[in-house]
């Protein structure tokens, strides 16, 4: 069956038994955007207003950042997948709990075995520690972790600054940028490392 189907169907099964206390204050799930065939899976935290208000993740102010980022590369959101851990938004945008985070955790290792992404390209320390716990943001962004995560297996990792903290912050605005511009290359090498595997 064709892998967008199935991404369709993982996430219909998933949202029909979801069973979070964030569904009590939320307006709707937020499984995720893109192309099921994405050689880059983006990973957020949760949505925000504007993505319950919508079912898209990161079309607020930081997602218009993530556009802009997106476009230097010459990416769009049709040729990557974004999503979140947290698949509902937390009452008033707080930080997801370490439970909501284990309670959506099946759904985001699925959705990533799935497409098989050359990169998962965490956006901020939650989504970053849910991958690999007791990493710093400051000393491992911009590099590319290989990581046998649980219920996932080997995967490259790329942390980068979440938009939202870097959006308005000069400095790791700047470095955030940088770091993105690094993507196509570190892809390329990892096609070509498995080449020659
Ligand atoms: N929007 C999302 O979908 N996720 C975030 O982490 C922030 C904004």
């Amino acid at each position: 069956m064709d892998k967008t189907l199935l991404l369709q169907q993982l996430n219909d099964q998933f949202a029909k038994k979801c069973q979070s206390k964030l569904l009590a204050t939320c307006q709707r799930i937020v499984p995720g955007t893109g192309s099921a065939n994405a050689e880059i899976v983006f990973i957020g935290e949760a949505p925000g207003k504007k993505e319950d208000e919508t079912g898209v993740p990161f079309v607020g102010a930081a997602g218009k950042f993530l556009d802009q980022m997106l476009a230097t590369i010459k990416l769009s959101r049709q040729n990557i997948y974004i999503t979140n851990i947290v698949k509902c938004r937390p009452p008033e945008n707080r930080d997801p709990l370490p439970e909501e985070i284990a309670e959506f955790w099946p759904w985001l290792a699925e959705q990533i075995k799935l497409i098989q992404p050359k990169i998962v390209v965490t956006l901020g320390r939650h989504s970053l520690s849910s991958l690999i716990p007791n990493q710093k943001m400051s000393e491992v962004h911009g590099t590319v972790i290989h990581q046998d995560v649980p219920s996932i297996g080997k995967i490259h990792i790329y942390a980068l600054y979440h938009p939202a903290a870097a959006l308005y912050n000069g400095s790791m605005r700047q470095t955030l940028i940088n770091d993105f511009q690094k993507i196509p290359t570190i892809i390329k090498t990892i096609i070509n490392q498995e080449k020659i595997k």
